[in-house]
């Protein structure tokens, strides 16, 4: 290994300009998000003045602590405000939840929140978390972190949860039932008041994971688009877990958790008073946590207002339009299951979806492969790519042999390396 490797500490520091210079360089090989030809992680808003405000205002800021909020009033203000705004979008009391770093914490707390209220109110010493096949991994995260047991209950046809199978699943010692609005894979909000009566039939809790459609779905509803129920509206539903980085647009690390009462919410509160640095009070998981997400997430929202939502909102609908009647009118290629909003799976009937996806990654486009077909995520800055998507698209199916499995196998998702 050479002195200059990445990984060996370097004696020698260098001056700014080189610093940069590395950086730019490595980041040469990074997806190119800008382009509108990735359709996971970054959710575009395609909007230059609104990345700019973000930029600056994660300058301004980059050192604050918000571990104690009660020195930087302006970090305790945007936070209480954030909690209020969510909730008010759900339907819940302004100070019943908290922001996070992003929707695993959420889903983590929501699963704290529901097993120590199992044990504490109804005397279940293992309390069981019930979801579905579809629900995002992060819930088999937190059992596993949490030591509880998770029970899965299939999908029907058009990817919800199967609600009869989940009736037969539910019993007295389920603590938290989850219902996605909607889960990651296909799109599909799960059918959220007939989950929520089952889980309260049998004395349970309710997670709505709104990670993904909780800053979308209020302003679809808004712009006239068919939205069933997912949020506290609908009786039963205990909490909601939704992401402002992400149809929020916001930059990454910051999510809301919110539940139907306060009393739930203060579950999440820990205190600690034994120790030589005095009373250490903490909210969520993290300790130490960085200002600009909140502040970010603050600025996007003043920035953009429930009517820059609802604009942006009717592009990523239009997006949505575009690249499903582009889809559907392929010959060979279908869309797996009627999404909710622009968030789907198509595959090729013929078996050849993986070789479509090579062809399309030739041309630079980035599609996610998953189990069935391959994934589109829609944003707003979608909206101007889709004509050449299709016409790509188009061409990539044309070349790809009927029945032909592809060169690349599916993908998963990677979230660090150890
Ligand atoms: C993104 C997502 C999560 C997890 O959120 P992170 O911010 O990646 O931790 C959970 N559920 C759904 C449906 C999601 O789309």
């Amino acid at each position: 290994m050479s002195n200059d490797d990445a990984t060996v500490f370097p004696e020698h520091g260098l001056d700014p300009a080189a610093v940069l210079d590395q950086l730019t360089q490595m980041k040469s090989g990074d997806l190119d998000w800008r382009s509108g030809r990735a359709f996971s992680l970054v959710y575009n808003p395609g909007d230059d003045e609104h990345e700019e405000l973000l930029e600056q205002v994660a300058t301004m800021f980059q050192h604050e602590n918000a571990l104690n909020p009660l020195v930087y009033p302006s970090l305790l203000q945007m936070e209480l405000d954030l909690v209020a705004m969510a909730a008010g979008l759900f339907g819940t009391a302004p100070n019943a939840g908290s922001i996070s770093s992003g929707g695993t914490e959420s889903i983590f707390l929501a699963v704290q929140v529901a097993r120590d209220q199992a044990r504490e109110e109804r005397g279940i010493a293992e309390p069981r978390l019930v979801t579905a096949i579809t629900a995002h991994p992060a819930f088999a995260k937190a059992a596993h972190y949490l030591d509880i047991e998770q029970v899965f209950v299939p999908v029907r046809d058009d990817g919800r949860m199967d609600t009869d199978a989940l009736a037969n699943t539910v019993d007295e010692r389920t603590g938290l039932v989850v219902g996605s609005a909607p889960c990651y894979p296909y799109g599909v909000i799960d059918d959220i008041p007939t989950i929520a009566g089952i889980a309260a039939e049998h004395g349970a809790l309710c997670h709505v994971d709104a990670c993904l459609g909780g800053w979308l779905l209020p302003w679809f509803e808004q712009i006239g688009e068919p939205v069933p129920p997912w949020n506290f509206a609908v009786e039963g539903v205990t909490s909601i877990s939704a992401d402002v980085h992400k149809y929020g647009y916001t930059f990454k690390g910051l999510s809301t958790i919110t539940y139907r009462t306060r009393e739930l919410a203060k579950r999440q509160q820990f205190w600690y008073d034994s120790w030589p640095g005095g009373l250490y009070a903490s909210g969520t998981t993290a300790g130490t946590r960085a200002a600009p997400p909140i502040a970010g997430a603050w600025a996007a929202i003043h920035h953009l207002g429930a009517e820059g939502y609802r604009a942006k909102a009717a592009q990523v609908r239009d997006a949505g339009r575009a690249f499903t009647d582009g889809i559907e009118g392929i010959d060979r290629l279908e869309i797996t299951h009627r999404p909710d909003i622009p968030v789907f799976e198509f595959t090729a009937r013929d078996g050849s979806i993986l070789a479509i996806a090579d062809g399309m990654d030739r041309r630079g486009w980035h599609l996610d492969r998953q189990q069935g077909g391959l994934h589109l995520m829609l944003s707003p800055a979608h909206l101007a790519v889709a004509d050449q998507f299709i016409a790509d698209l188009t061409d990539a199916v044309a070349e790809a042999p009927v029945g032909d499995g592809g060169a690349t196998e599916l993908e998963g998702t990677y979230g660090g390396v150890v």
